[in-house]
């Protein structure tokens, strides 16, 4: 086995196993139909080996040789719709089998021609070069701007243009008299190793976008309440984290409200029915929050609403507007005689303050609330209660 072979085999290897792992990562990725479009593209590039060694060791030279030049460049062609798919840049899949069919025409019509000359290398290995460059093009043109995103376009880039320099080098070095000889020359063992390393590159970063994109799904779910659809109590607190970042040095106010007498709802219409009115306290608020306003469900039937920048006097208003919106609530699927009010304790929380003091605060307060006959909107009281650690009297 000389170099070259050596060289074949492990980009059949390399290419099956990125086929593989992109089938299964396409069965928990969000961009599915990119990652099964990847499988295919390194399915289809693998067969390219075997046509190659097939040019080598068998008879059917020229059908061997066609076959690994239209395997190459499909997989790429399946790469660029993946691709396509992945970064919103959809390929015209008529024009892409059209340009296959073309560019397989066009080799078997250079077939003949004499190899190493400008007019054969660099009809051959244009094709390639346009695909990949079209790839790097729909990266780099793209709205994702991560420095994955950055690094796959720069790569693509790259390898689309190694296909002109190995067009210059088979001018320069020779690719073998025939299709047959190739195998043995160092431009075989140079263009196979090149795509080796290239192609795990890809590959890899392909990857690396699939899999961060998983991760960062896995953590917004993580932060995510699947009842009413607002942040859960770490989502609720990470966005909280995230505002006061974004604006240290202002007062914030924090409002929790929980829902009154929940327990006799979920006694009188069933903990289904207890759901419904859960959800449609979080749709009240969603719907009344602005964009700036972090809200969450903090606990089963309690809400937090961060209001960034925002006076205590300001976030009592925006409360006593809850309160009325809550005794709104109407659901279809429960009696129209149902209604349902809430209580809601308010707290400020000045620049360099600590969240969770404000959060005792506004609980506080919420006590009250409860304790003066709910349905109503009750402030924090300064200083109460004091910071520091939670003491239980006993
Ligand atoms: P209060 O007015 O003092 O707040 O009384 P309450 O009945 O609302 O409060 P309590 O804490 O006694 O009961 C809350 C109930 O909420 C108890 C629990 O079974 C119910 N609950 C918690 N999570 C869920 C949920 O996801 N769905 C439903 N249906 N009920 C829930
Ligand atoms: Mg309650
Ligand atoms: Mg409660």
């Amino acid at each position: 086995m000389n170099g070259a072979t050596f060289f074949l085999a492990v980009n059949f290897i390399i290419a099956i196993s990125f086929s593989l792992v992109f089938a299964v990562v396409s069965t928990r990725s969000r961009s599915r139909s990119a990652a099964l479009w990847f499988a295919a593209g390194f399915a289809v590039a693998s067969l390219s080996a075997i046509c190659e060694l097939l040019v080598a060791y068998t008879a059917l030279t020229r059908f061997w040789a066609i076959g690994a030049f239209a395997t190459v460049l499909g997989g790429m062609i399946l790469l660029r719709i993946g691709i396509g798919d992945l970064y919103g840049r959809k390929s015209n899949l008529l024009f892409a089998i059209c340009f296959l069919v073309a560019c397989t025409i066009l080799d078997v019509l250079i077939y003949n021609l004499p190899r190493g000359t400008v007019l054969h290398a660099f009809s051959y290995q244009t094709p390639f070069a346009l695909v990949v460059l079209a790839s790097a093009f729909a990266v780099l043109s793209s709205a994702r701007r991560l420095a994955i995103d950055r690094a796959l376009g720069g790569l693509l880039l790259v390898t689309g243009l190694h296909f002109f320099g190995k067009a210059g080098m088979a001018v320069l070095a020779g690719a073998g008299t025939t299709a047959k000889d190739y195998i043995h020359t160092n431009y075989a063992l140079i263009s196979q190793s090149s795509t080796a390393v290239l192609m795990v590159a890809v590959g890899l970063t392909l990857l690396s976008v699939l899999v961060l994109e998983i991760m960062a799904d896995e953590r917004s779910n993580s932060e995510k309440d699947a009842l009413s659809g607002l942040a859960n109590r770490r989502g609720f607190e990470n966005g909280v984290k995230a505002a006061i970042v974004r604006e240290p040095n202002v007062l914030h106010a924090v409002i929790i409200c929980d829902l009154d007498h929940f327990k006799s709802i979920n006694d009188t219409y069933g903990h289904h029915g207890g759901d419904l009115v859960i959800r449609a306290f979080g749709e009240l608020l969603k719907t009344n929050a602005a964009n700036s306003i972090v809200v969450g469900r903090i606990g089963g039937e309690e809400f937090g609403v961060f209001m960034p920048n925002t006076t205590i006097e300001m976030a009592l208003i925006f409360a006593q507007s809850l309160r009325a919106g809550t005794m709104g609530i109407r659901i279809s699927a429960l009696p129209s005689s149902f209604t349902v009010t809430a209580s809601f304790g308010v707290a400020e929380l000045a620049p360099g303050g600590e969240l969770a003091d404000a959060m005792r605060k506004a609980d506080a307060a919420l006590y009250e609330a409860k304790r003066t006959g709910r349905n109503c909107v009750k402030q924090a009281h300064p200083g109460f209660p004091p910071s520091g650690p939670i003491r239980v009297v006993k």
